[in-house]
């Protein structure tokens, strides 16, 4: 059967965001092609998400077995099976392989087309298949740039001739390096070391700032600083990484920090991301190419005519998460299948609220769950406000129930005129849960007299609210 070339919306990347948003349209009774030209399910499912945290979860778990008592005992010394572990993480990303998802998309009825899509002009993609042949398909409604990003690698003189690792190697890693160097203190540097670290090799974090997670609260950095430390981490601050050099196919990276060398079995590159639109044909339509997409609130791309050009996700440089990229799918798919039934949308019609109300949990040990905004930030954007923080188990001792050594600490910022939460920021143990309440605060702009009447279950990890939201004495 031959493939029809125009369909009501094209999609071009198959990540959460644009399978999710391919899966909504062709819902609404739109005929979608969904362009991707690795596999169907993006980096995040393959390379990113989905198997770092599988990789985490058995070191999280052990870790917590061995500081309930009981538990400890029984598992005595005992370090995780990496074998297990791999293979637990080879199943959750389908073993690279992406046939089961495209028959599911094509069964709910819209094209799959594996294969590089750009831009070739107004609502005109021209897709190039792993053959080399080309073809030009059209859209009558919209096409969506959904491609995602790439991972960096700095410019430092044999850091790209050396193979760094970057995130895909760690994710489909089949050995663990026994030393390991990696370049990068944020999200994706923390989560790798606690990786490393947990599975056994010896790991060396450089960091070019003084700080972890320098976007996060001051003490979030310092707790998993503190915590990485203990599990043996070498964090080096105000490091400045001058060159690299590997000996041969499989040998040794040597790598020179400051006026030091040091000697490792991989380098691991955690230090931003490059976003995929600079093959994208953005020039075609009098974009920017290599740069994030600018979208309106509508995900409509600033700076072309009509209303036919949508970007999402990672594509628009908004927030590098998934969630986001899940949540922008539901928001395009509706414009797109409102705009197609010809319904004009108001300003405030139908529109992405992602600014300032997203959720993002680091995944290290404890955890860091952020809300909405920092204090400093809120500061920045002109907010007056005030602030509540607690460290526990000492302003609810039960919480020592749930481990030994239980050590969290949380704050609000909350806007003094309104007197509802803009962010909050939860540091402790297998608190990644407690996002959603927090989120929901922020999205509803619920009053903090009104989440005084939220009573959060006794015994629970939801009762670290309790010191944060109880009435001053000076009120
Ligand atoms: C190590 C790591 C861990 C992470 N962990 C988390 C996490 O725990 N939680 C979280 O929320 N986020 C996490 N992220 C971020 C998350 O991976 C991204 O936010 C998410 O993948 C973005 O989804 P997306 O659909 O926008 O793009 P992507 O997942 O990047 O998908 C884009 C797709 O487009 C395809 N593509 C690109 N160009 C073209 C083209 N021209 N033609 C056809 N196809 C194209 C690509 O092959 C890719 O499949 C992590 C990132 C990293 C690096």
């Amino acid at each position: 059967m031959t493939q029809p070339t125009e369909f009501d919306v094209i999609v071009i990347g198959g990540g959460p965001g644009g399978a999710s948003a391919a899966g909504y349209l062709s819902a609404e009774g739109l005929t979608v092609a969904l362009v991707e030209e690795r596999l169907i399910g993006g980096e995040c499912h393959y390379w990113a998400c989905n198997p770092t945290k599988t990789l985490l979860r058995p070191i999280e778990v052990l870790a917590l077995a061995k500081a309930v008592p009981g538990v400890r005992e029984a598992v005595g010394q005992a370090q995780v099976d990496v074998a297990a572990v791999f293979a637990k993480r080879d199943a959750i990303v389908d073993h690279l392989n992406d046939d089961g998802v495209t028959a599911a998309l094509q069964h709910d009825g819209f094209a799959v087309i594996h294969a590089h899509g750009r831009l070739s002009g107004e609502r005109e993609v021209t897709v190039t298949h792993r053959d080399g042949r080309e073809e030009p398909i059209s859209a009558r409604h919209a096409v969506v740039l959904a491609t995602g990003t790439r991972p960096a690698i700095p410019d430092v003189p044999g850091l790209a001739d050396a193979r760094p690792w970057t995130n895909r190697d760690l994710a489909t890693m089949t050995r663990v390096p026994p030393r390991a160097l990696i370049v990068g203190g944020g999200v994706v540097g923390v989560e790798f070391a606690t990786i490393l670290a947990g599975l056994g090799s010896t790991v060396t974090l450089l960091v070019r700032g003084h700080t972890l997670l320098r976007n996060s609260e001051a003490v979030a950095g310092e707790m998993v600083t503190e915590s990485l430390r203990r599990n043996g981490v070498d964090i080096r601050f105000g490091a400045q990484l001058s060159a690299v050099t590997r000996s041969d196919a499989d040998g040794v990276v040597t790598a020179t920090v400051d006026d030091e060398y040091i000697e490792v079995d991989e380098i691991v590159v955690a230090a931003g991301r490059v976003v995929n639109t600079d093959a994208l044909g953005l020039d075609a339509v009098g974009l920017p190419a290599g740069d994030f997409v600018a979208v309106d609130d509508h995900l409509h791309a600033v700076g072309t005519d009509g209303t036919w050009l949508y970007a999402m996700g990672d594509t628009t440089g908004r927030a590098l998460l998934s969630h986001l990229s899940q949540y922008h799918a539901v928001v395009v798919a509706d414009v797109i299948a409102a705009r197609a039934r010809g319904r004009q949308l108001g300003p405030d019609e139908l529109i992405a609220r992602d600014p300032h109300n997203l959720p993002q949990v680091v995944y290290t040990d404890p955890q860091v769950v952020e809300v909405g905004r920092t204090e400093s930030q809120a500061r920045a954007d002109g907010f007056t406000v005030t602030t509540t923080t607690a460290r526990y188990p000492e302003a609810v001792p039960d919480l020592a129930i749930f481990r030994d050594g239980f050590d969290a600490w949380a704050k609000l910022v909350i806007d003094a005129d309104t007197d509802t939460l803009l962010g909050a920021t939860f540091v402790g143990p297998e608190f990644a849960e407690l996002a959603q309440a927090a989120t929901l605060a922020v999205v509803a702009k619920v009053p903090i007299d009104v989440l005084r009447h939220v009573v959060a279950p006794h015994p629970s990890i939801n009762q670290i609210w309790n010191p944060l939201i109880a009435r001053r004495r000076s009120e």
